[in-house]
């Protein structure tokens, strides 16, 4: 039904207060984006690193709609056309051989799945995860979310948690013992303002695991399917995990998420399940934007290497298109509004950086034209 309400007026008064948000974006293409005043922008968050294939691709476009004529929805009762081929995708992909894929609706979520797969197949309890680390909003996924303004008014939280220091392994070997179910971590904590790990870190946390018997679980959420210039985070590093976790860009901005599990990790009949998760609609978004990816995915770390070169007296820090900005708290706010003004989206992550999750599909062109507004507003703010 049609209102005399605006969008914001309405949401002033029928929605949870749980975000603070003004501009109301309508449509859409490529690395850019309208508002509901046709004002152009370009944009360097796209939909926080999910619209991996920028918006609106036409196969992704298309593969949904043509799936959407055919078939919506089925439940997990039945096979669901799309999703043996998603698996394999993911599987070989990842390169953990003989490994197998579950899917789920989101990155909480696909971390829910993990943590569930990591206690039913250790036996153990508890889990290790990282100061800084996000997991996301779920009770499960928040119990090993370190921020705690957004954790503690929750506790009590399950499972039981301790939380490292980022890159600290003398902690982490103090820190895992014989409960240990798993220890999870990110291969860049984005959430936190992207702080990618320290050189080594991951060998170490394999290491420890191998030692204590714990599963090593790496959260790719945010830097999974081609964000760093590798499909995944972790193979960056000479160490393969027991289990990945991916959502954010798998289906260009349809919700899915997914875990991968290496061979003899598999939930059993019974054992975890989900109504809506692996349906046809993500599934035909999820492979056509692998597909494009796989075209993509050889340029994102040169793209990654001439946003950082443009930006570098500001000391970016990343790998590939994620990419930080440290500012501080007031000037990051400063800054993301000079932005906006100015045509381009960017994003204020914790402890004050500036965060730059583009398109995968950007072109060298729109880097520049981005990064030359975004120089402009750190030098107004200096
Ligand atoms: C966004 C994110 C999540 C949570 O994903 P949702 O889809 O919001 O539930 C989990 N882990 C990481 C690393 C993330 O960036």
């Amino acid at each position: 039904m049609a209102s005399d309400m605006t969008s914001k007026e309405l949401e002033d008064k029928y929605f949870m207060k749980a975000f603070g948000r003004d501009l109301k974006i309508v449509k859409g293409s490529g690395s850019y984006v309208w508002d509901e005043n046709g004002k152009k922008y370009l944009d360097m968050l796209a939909g926080i690193a999910v619209c991996s294939t920028g918006h609106c691709h036409p196969k992704v476009v298309d593969a949904i709609c043509r799936q959407a004529h055919e078939l919506i929805h089925i439940s997990n009762l039945f096979l669901v056309p799309g999703q043996g081929e998603l698996a394999k995708e993911l599987v070989e992909i990842s390169g953990l051989k003989n490994g197998r894929a579950f899917f789920s609706n989101s990155g909480a979520e696909a971390n829910e799945g993990a943590l569930k797969l990591a206690r039913i197949r250790t036996g153990r309890k508890n889990f290790v995860a990282f100061v800084d680390g996000f997991h996301g909003r779920t009770m499960g996924s928040l119990a090993v979310t370190y921020k705690p303004a957004i954790r503690e008014p929750f506790m009590p939280l399950e499972p039981k948690c301790t939380f490292v220091e980022y890159g600290n392994l003398e902690a982490l070997e103090k820190a895992v013992d014989g409960d240990t179910a798993a220890v999870i971590v990110e291969g860049v904590q984005g959430e936190a303002g992207v702080v990618p790990a320290p050189k080594g870190f991951y060998e170490g946390i394999r290491r420890i695991c191998d030692e204590k018997g714990a599963l090593m679980i790496c959260d790719e959420v945010q830097t999974g399917i081609g964000r760093t210039g590798k499909w995944f985070c972790f193979q960056h590093t000479g160490i393969t995990p027991d289990i990945i976790t991916i959502a954010k860009g798998i289906g260009s901005g349809f919700p899915m998420g997914a875990l991968v599990a290496r061979e003899g990790l598999t939930f059993n009949a019974g054992e975890h399940g989900s109504t809506f998760a692996g349906g046809p609609l993500a599934c035909a978004a999820a492979l056509a934007t692998l597909d494009v990816l796989k075209g993509v995915l050889p340029d994102v770390s040169k793209k990654g290497e001439i946003l950082m070169k443009e930006l570098a007296e500001f000391s970016p820090r990343g790998i590939g298109l994620i990419i930080g900005i440290p500012a501080g708290e007031e000037r990051a706010k400063k800054i993301y509004d000079i932005c906006l003004k100015n045509g381009v989206i960017v994003n204020c992550a914790s402890h004050g950086a500036i965060r730059l999750v583009p398109p995968l599909t950007i072109s060298e062109e729109e880097i520049k034209a981005a990064a030359a507004v975004i120089k402009d507003a750190f030098k107004q703010t200096a």
